[in-house]
C-alpha cells in the first residue's frame, strides 16, 4: 500500500447538498446509469451535480483493466445492457441537457470494444435531444479493427481520449494501453472527419517532468488535438499509485499559458480540471465565440 498524502490547501471541495444535486441524483438513479463522478470519486461532484452536469459511464461499472490511478472496478464484465442508450437519452432530457458527456469502462472482452454501444448511445441522444451537443471519452479500442471509425462515424461534436500521463510513466501507471497508440486514435478521427473537435487530457504529480508535459503537448498538437485539460492527479486509495507531488497553482497557470501558445483551442489547467469538468460551458462559448 502507499500511504495518502494529506491535500493542500487549494484542493478543497464543495459538500453535495442542496436540491439540483438531489434532482440530478434522483435522475440518475431512476434511469438505473452509472456516472464516472461517483465511480471514479470526483472531487467536483457537489459542484457539478449542482449545475446539472453529469458525465455518465456506459457499457456497465467494470472494466477489464486496471490503470494505477484509476477507482472503477476491474473484472469480467456484465454483458452488453442494450436497454442503456434509451435511459441516457432520457435522462439526458429530463436533466435539459446542452452538452453531454459519455464515457465508457474499457471492454477489452468484446469484439468491437462497445463501439456500436457508443453509436447507439450517441443515435439515442441525438433522436431524442437533437440540439444537445455530445463528448465522447472513449477507451482507446487497442486491436479492435473498425472500432474508432464506427463510433467517428456516429459524429460526436468532441471525441475526448485521454492520454493520461507522459509515455515514460504509461509502464507503471496505465499498462494495459500505448502511448502511440492513443495519440493516433485522436489522429485518425481529425483525418476521417475533420469537423469534430478532439480533445485529451493529462494528470500531473504522477512524477512527469515539466519537459515531459510540453513534449507531450507538441505531439498533441502534431496529431491535430484542439483542446487540453491537466488536472492533479489525487490517489483515490492506498492501494492506487502514491501522489508524488502537488504541482502548484502557479504552475497549472504555466501550463495553460504555453499550451496556448502551442495553438490549443481550448485549454483547462487547474488543480480540480478533470476531463469533463465545465466541458459544456467551454465548448458553447467556443462555438458562439
Ligand atoms: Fe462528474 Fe466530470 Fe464533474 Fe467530476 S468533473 S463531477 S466527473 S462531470
Ligand atoms: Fe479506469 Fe479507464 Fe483504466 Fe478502466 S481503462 S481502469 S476505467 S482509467
Amino acid at each position: 500500500d502507499n500511504p495518502v498524502q494529506r491535500k493542500p490547501d487549494w484542493i478543497r471541495v464543495r459538500a453535495p447538498i442542496g436540491k439540483d444535486y438531489s434532482e440530478t441524483r434522483k435522475i440518475v438513479k431512476d434511469n438505473n446509469l452509472v456516472t464516472v463522478c461517483e465511480e471514479a470519486g470526483c472531487p467536483n461532484i457537489g459542484e457539478c451535480w449542482t449545475q446539472k452536469h453529469a458525465t455518465f459511464m456506459i457499457l456497465g461499472d467494470t472494466c477489464t483493466r486496471a490503470c494505477a490511478f484509476c477507482n472503477v472496478k476491474t473484472g469480467l464484465p456484465a454483458p452488453v445492457d442494450h436497454d442503456e442508450a434509451a435511459r441516457i437519452a432520457d435522462a439526458v432530457v429530463k436533466m435539459g441537457l446542452e452538452h453531454v458527456v459519455i464515457t465508457s469502462v474499457d471492454r477489452d472482452d468484446l469484439d468491437d470494444g462497445g463501439a456500436q454501444h457508443f453509436v447507439d448511445v450517441i443515435n439515442a441522444i441525438r433522436s431524442a435531444s437533437p440540439a444537445t451537443t455530445i463528448e465522447i471519452l472513449t477507451p482507446d479500442f487497442l486491436r479492435k479493427d473498425g472500432a474508432a471509425e464506427a463510433v467517428i462515424d456516429a459524429r460526436p461534436d468532441v471525441f475526448n481520449h485521454n492520454l493520461e500521463t507522459v509515455p515514460r510513466l504509461y509502464l507503471s501507471i496505465r499498462p494495459g494501453a500505448r502511448y502511440f497508440h492513443s495519440l493516433r486514435l485522436l489522429e485518425r478521427v481529425k483525418e476521417r472527419d475533420p469537423s469534430q473537435f478532439t480533445k485529451s487530457g493529462l494528470m500531473v504529480g504522477l512524477g512527469e517532468s515539466k519537459e515531459e508535459v510540453m513534449q507531450v503537448m507538441d505531439d498533441m498538437r502534431s496529431a491535430g488535438i484542439d483542446f487540453l485539460t491537466i488536472g492533479q492527479y489525487l490517489q483515490p486509495t492506498r492501494k492506487h499509485a502514491a501522489v508524488a507531488r502537488f504541482v502548484e497553482p502557479e504552475e497549472f497557470k504555466a501550463y495553460e499559458t504555453i499550451a496556448r501558445a502551442k495553438g490549443f483551442l481550448m485549454v483547462s489547467a487547474t488543480p480540480l480540471t478533470r476531463s469533463s469538468y465545465h466541458a459544456g460551458d467551454d465548448f458553447q462559448r467556443l462555438r458562439t465565440a
